[in-house]
């Protein structure tokens, strides 16, 4: 008789140097069947990431040794796939975008409770699982995404995204031609009962565009990238038809 393989406890980097928050989430997430490290400083947390394979990092803002910024920046740099959250006594805008722009996926207020938490950590994990293999290469223009592959190229060259951006691009790419609201974005690219502020999908949505341009600009020939537009008060549409092309020479 063989018994079924025991489920992997899905590893997450508690980066906090606040003892009683700490403990608070180190036994918290125990207890709900992660498997956390408590590291109290940021490179504590940087050195550990090396150590071993993590999902999920949840950190804090104010470090002893480093900006909790830096620590996101230099984490995103090197896991492109790694699972951000941003645990901050900030409220300010401003440092809530900076975190999401420093290469977050998702930031919670102080103080917070586990149960949203552990909501959100159930949503974002769920989004990471990869698309079913049998979803077919979508090509926009000159781009591909392979969302099976969880690859996008222009002309083979490979686009680098974060997560939440190509999860964006797809669910538009999916509908192209079609108008998708905010509310539909929210709900496919975060999660179905999304508590946030929807701040989150005009960031994603500019670091997409600056990335798909960036990404234009370096390519060693004209490149036709996907259109985005902005509905006011509604939504975005990616069009399936490309505006005004240069007439070819032969
Ligand atoms: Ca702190």
């Amino acid at each position: 008789m063989r018994l079924p393989a025991a489920p992997t406890r899905v590893r997450v980097l508690v980066v906090e140097d606040d003892a009683t928050i700490g403990r608070h989430l180190d036994t918290g997430l125990r207890s709900n069947n992660y498997q956390p490290t408590w590291s109290r400083t940021g490179a504590g947390a940087l050195t550990e990431s090396e150590r071993a394979p993590y999902e999920a990092v949840l950190l804090d803002l104010g470090l002893p040794d480093m900006d909790g910024l830096d620590v996101a920046r230099q984490l995103r740099a090197r896991y492109p796939g790694l699972l951000i959250v941003i645990l901050t006594a900030r409220t300010d805008e401003i440092d809530v975008i900076a975190g999401l722009d420093a290469g977050a996926d998702d930031y919670l207020v102080k103080p917070f409770s586990l149960t949203v938490l552990l909501a959100r950590l159930r949503a974002h994990l769920r989004h990471h699982t990869p698309a079913s293999p049998e979803e077919k290469p979508i090509r926009l223009g000159d781009l591909l995404l392979d969302t099976a592959a969880r690859r996008c190229t222009l002309h083979d060259h490979e686009v680098t995204l974060r997560p939440k951006e190509f999860e964006l691009l797809a669910a538009l790419a999916r509908n192209a031609g079609t108008a998708v609201s905010r509310e539909n974005l929210m709900a496919d690219v975060w999660d179905e009962n999304w508590f946030g502020p929807t701040k989150t999908l005009d960031v994603t949505m500019a670091s997409l565009r600056r990335r798909l341009s960036e990404a234009a600009d370096q390519a060693s020939s004209p490149s036709t990238l996907p259109q985005i537009t902005t509905l006011r008060g509604h939504g975005y549409r990616l069009e399936t038809t490309q505006p005004d092309q240069p007439p070819q020479t032969p």
